[in-house]
């Protein structure tokens, strides 16, 4: 179990009771990672005091707070189990599903998605901001998102060595596992409502995590320039040369009376569309850059349903 915790000593204490109960009925042998991302409250203390009272217990603790998606990644490299699942420590992921996706794991399913379908909250953001999110992350990037799909997660150990290969620093562990592959299963879930303690996602943070998602997953956004370019050149283009013919060459036969400011302005339509042109193509070679500098793998084999036969 890989659970990020941040300032979450309200919560921690009853969340730990049930996790335990849950993971002690499985039979399996276990290890619950808490990955404290630099708390400042009681978060350290109670996690220490946990470890006395119970065994397989690791602390690992961050030197400062680094956001969740460091400190997933963080314990998803500390982990040794066959399977790692993460959830969140305010026991808004229900624990009595972990059974699920455990069985879905021993069914073959490499990744095991928690899929949240109840709405996340109050507040026009936290209620209406996904589902506008999923909607434009689609519409600019042509990556279809799973609606509510959330960090409650389960990945097979293989995953795992996949996942730390990426190396880029602008991780979002969701959309890094997504673009991974393997062999997925979904299990929906009702989010519960936080166990004490106030959600730390600040609007700021939700912001840098959207746009996160959205830079790193396609370059598209910057596509849009050089099409808005290739539109206004078109036409201020053919209006300009309408105007060239009809009225400079012809003498006005059908009076469209174009003033001499009128031209000016077509004119400077027509130079700004091949700024913004330029920015497109400009954008181009960026857009290469970009990819080249997240120096993801050109490829994920899955070692473990390939087959080598023969000598070699
Ligand atoms: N968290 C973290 N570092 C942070 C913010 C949050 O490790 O900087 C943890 C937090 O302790 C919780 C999980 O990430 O276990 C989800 O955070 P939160 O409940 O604040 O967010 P929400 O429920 O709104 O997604
Ligand atoms: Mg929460």
């Amino acid at each position: 179990m890989v659970i990020p915790a941040y300032n979450e000593a309200e919560a921690l204490p009853a969340f730990h009771i049930k996790l335990y109960d849950v993971l002690k009925n499985t039979n399996l042998t276990f290890e619950i990672i808490y990955c404290d991302d630099g708390s400042v409250d009681d978060t350290p203390k109670i996690i220490k005091s946990l470890q006395k009272d119970y065994s397989n217990i690791n602390y690992v603790r961050l030197s400062r707070n680094f956001g969740k998606e460091a400190a997933l990644t963080a314990g998803i490299a500390e982990a040794k189990g066959d399977a790692i699942i993460t959830m969140d420590a305010d026991s808004q992921h229900p624990v009595d599903l972990i059974p699920e996706f455990i069985a879905k794991w021993q069914s073959g399913a490499q990744v095991v998605i928690g899929i949240r379908v109840n709405p996340s909250g109050k507040g026009l953001l936290k209620n209406s901001g996904p589902k506008i999110f999923n909607k434009l992350f689609k519409a600019i990037t042509g990556q279809a998102v799973n609606i509510g799909s959330s960090d409650f997660r389960l990945i097979d150990r293989s995953v795992q060595s996949a996942f730390l290969e990426l190396p880029e620093n602008n991780r979002v562990t969701r959309s890094l596992i997504d673009w991974l592959g393997f062999d997925r299963e979904y299990i929906e879930f009702n989010a519960n409502d936080r166990d004490g303690g106030s959600p730390s996602y600040t609007r700021n943070m939700l912001f840098k995590l959207a746009t996160d998602s959205f830079i790193s997953s396609s370059p598209r956004p910057l596509y849009m320039f050089g099409w808005v370019g290739i539109f206004i050149t078109s036409c201020s283009l053919l209006l300009g040369l309408a105007v060239i013919i009809e009225q400079l060459i012809m003498n006005d036969p059908l009076s469209w009376k174009f003033t001499g400011n009128a031209m000016l302005g077509i004119l400077i339509v027509f130079l700004v569309g091949i700024v913004l042109l330029s920015l497109g193509l400009l954008s181009l070679y960026v857009s290469h850059i970009h990819t080249l500098s997240k120096r993801r793998p050109l490829y994920v084999i899955d070692r473990s349903k390939s087959i080598h036969s023969g000598k070699n």
